[in-house]
């Protein structure tokens, strides 16, 4: 019998990457599957990065790099956060990461243990809870509700905090909601802040790119106050349609830098060479690609989101960033994982159940749009007649 430490006991999953597995298995069966499950772009990485990871392997770059990364895509990342955010950050303080999530991973495996307390956005991306388990931790959930648009409320998450918190964690603009936090409320939560100077924050902003009707997403790196214990969390795999790369980066306080650096040589050396370099050309190359996708998914938001509330007992918010809508369907009569798992398997249409994102996901589905518009109109016909034949079934 082997015995492994109990953090596998309590460790969780992303069920994305199930449903994945089972639409490709239906798919491999034969079945038409219509993914809106997934959480990745359906375009491909833009030619120039391609050739660029393909000439760094021509160029002989196959070795290791620093662990923090290439000095050039260090520098990169610095000067693209001045374009995009107005703040002045040294490249010194840049990681070069194996993927979003290595952010989160180190983040919280830094501050949890038995005894901690970590907040993490409820609905939310399913891996904060998960490791912060992992780690010992207690997981505080902070209720992200479809009254306030699918923000977090910064007096809610206040008043969680407490003297074992470690870290919070917040994430703008949201997976699985779609939400954006409005600038007010980050002003509060950061000025709140001032009054626990044992927090740390992890402010997941991979979405930070992918807004809509001129929604302005705040990056909590603009607030100098709380700098010195902020860890930012961004990356390529969304807005670069990169998710297959594994690369991602992150801002790190000086009081954090050192070991974090420590646990990239313990854990994974570097993210690979070529991958660097394509980062580097995306990054420094023509954006017209980020602008051409984010537009697309502008289109369909609100195509699905139109098509969704045409659908008898759904009611769905129009979500204000990221590509994910999180319609309510309380009014069907279903719950939200029989649901999925019913449309993928009698419907064909694969979507993630609201309660795989935490228990306040009960009621929501997650709709992910990274699908052609026709793929999202045939997957809407398909929900309304399966629906409306089971509402049938139900009076019968
Ligand atoms: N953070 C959020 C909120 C996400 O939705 C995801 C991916 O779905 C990640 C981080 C992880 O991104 P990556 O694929 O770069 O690890």
């Amino acid at each position: 019998m082997l015995t492994t430490i109990s953090g596998f006991d309590r460790i969780g999953e992303e069920n994305a990457f199930a449903v994945l597995a089972r639409a490709n298995e239906l798919g491999a069966q034969g079945r038409d599957i219509i993914n809106l499950g997934i959480g990745q772009p359906d375009f491909e990485t833009p030619d120039h990065i391609v050739e660029a990871a393909i000439k760094a392997l021509k160029d002989g770059h196959h070795g290791y790099t620093a662990a923090t990364g290439i000095a050039p895509l260090r520098e990169a990342v610095a000067v693209d956060i001045v374009k995009r955010t107005g703040v002045e950050i040294s490249p010194e303080r840049v990681v070069i990461v194996p993927g979003g999530k290595v952010t989160m991973f180190a983040a919280i495996l830094m501050f949890g243990e038995s005894g901690a307390e970590i907040l993490y956005p409820d609905p939310g991306f399913p891996i904060y809870r998960s490791m912060i388990e992992f780690t010992g931790a207690t997981p505080v959930p902070v209720p992200i509700r479809e009254e306030n648009g699918f923000a977090f409320s910064a007096d809610e998450l206040l008043g969680l905090i407490s003297d074992r918190t470690r870290l919070v964690i917040v994430n703008s603009p949201a997976n699985p909601c779609g939400g954006v936090t409005p600038k007010a409320e980050v002003d509060k939560l950061v000025a709140g802040l001032e009054r626990y100077p044992h927090v740390a924050v992890l402010s997941d902003e991979i979405y930070g790119q992918m807004t809509y009707d001129g929604e302005a997403h705040v990056s909590i790196l603009s607030y100098p106050q709380i700098r010195d214990r902020l860890i930012l969390l961004d990356g390529w795999s969304k807005i670069y349609a990169m998710t297959g790369w594994r690369l991602g980066y992150s801002l790190w306080p000086d009081a954090l830098f050192d070991k974090m650096c420590k646990l990239a040589v313990n854990a994974w050396s570097c993210v690979n060479a070529p991958t660097q370099y394509a980062g580097l050309a995306a990054l420094t190359g023509p954006q017209d690609a980020v602008g051409e996708m984010v537009a697309e998914f502008d289109a369909r938001r609100k195509l699905v989101v139109d098509g969704l509330n045409a659908i008898p007992g759904v009611s769905c918010l129009m979500p204000k960033g990221a590509f994910y809508a999180f319609p309510n369907i309380r009014e069907t009569g279903w719950q939200a994982k029989p649901l999925a798992s019913a449309l993928l398997e009698e419907a064909g249409v694969a979507l993630i159940g609201g309660p795989d994102f935490g228990i306040l996901g009960e009621g929501y589905m997650r709709v992910s749009y990274a699908n052609s518009r026709e793929n999202i109109a045939r997957a809407l016909k398909r929900m309304e007649t399966f629906l409306a034949r089971g509402a049938v079934a139900k009076r019968e």
